[in-house]
């Protein structure tokens, strides 16, 4: 399978998730990075957009979304990590990885599933014609998916049916819609400072990790940086 996006999710579960099947890889609430399938495997993470795309989730926000299970800033970090690591190795660089911007057709490389539903990769022209259109008729007629994410945007960005708003905001003081900019731009850091950054441990569940069919690492493992 070749990428060409990742996604950034929440699993709206406690901070211990690690059921495979959807995500690739789960960061628990205390940082730990559990990866469940590999990279080159194709699941089932983001609707209409699994056949070329890789989906790292932070295990939080169920219950009563901002007050049992809040992410994490450990979490927040270890997926920024996780997925600045991916990006590296995919040949990616921090310049090409776009921020939103409210002309739509910005943000390309990275997503939150907030902006993915919202379908924000796609000019807005295309993205009115798609909605009220069945998926089948959008599929037919090469159109995005209909608008599932946040209600309303700040910027003006066309409402959804909000049935999906993973990381619209990191944290519940921050602005709606600024969760994408804010890990995008920890993540060029991290694809800065550390072009490698995620060393294996033997700790956790042991399993090989392909990407391009190449195995590149094994095994789960705790990010070192803040656990002590
Ligand atoms: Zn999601």
């Amino acid at each position: 399978m070749a990428i060409n996006k990742i996604y950034l999710h929440w699993s709206a579960t406690s901070y211990k998730f690690t059921e495979s099947g959807s995500y690739h890889t789960v960061v628990q609430g205390d940082g730990r990075i559990v990866r469940l399938t590999s990279y080159d495997q194709q699941t089932a993470h983001t609707f209409r957009r699994n056949s070329n795309a890789v989906g790292i989730a932070c295990a939080c926000m169920g219950g009563d979304p901002w007050n049992d299970f809040p992410p994490t800033k450990e979490q927040v970090e270890n997926m920024c990590r996780e997925a600045a690591d991916l990006a590296n190795r995919l040949g990616w660089k921090p310049d090409d990885i776009r921020d939103l911007s409210t002309t739509g057709n910005s943000v390309n490389r990275i997503l939150t599933h907030a902006e993915a539903g919202a379908n924000r990769d796609f000019p807005m022209s295309l993205v009115a014609q798609g909605s009220g259109v069945t998926d089948a008729e959008a599929i037919r007629l090469g159109l995005p998916h209909a608008n599932y994410g946040p209600s309303r945007w700040l910027d003006g960005w066309s409402g959804g049916t909000v049935h999906r708003w993973d990381f619209f905001k990191v944290k519940s003081t921050d602005k709606d819609g600024s969760g994408g900019n804010i890990l995008r731009k920890m993540i060029r850091d991290f694809m800065k400072a550390t072009p490698s950054s995620t060393p294996p441990t033997a700790s956790g569940r042991d399993c090989a990790i392909f990407l391009n069919n190449v195995k590149i690492t094994t095994g789960s493992f705790r990010a070192t940086a803040h656990v002590s």
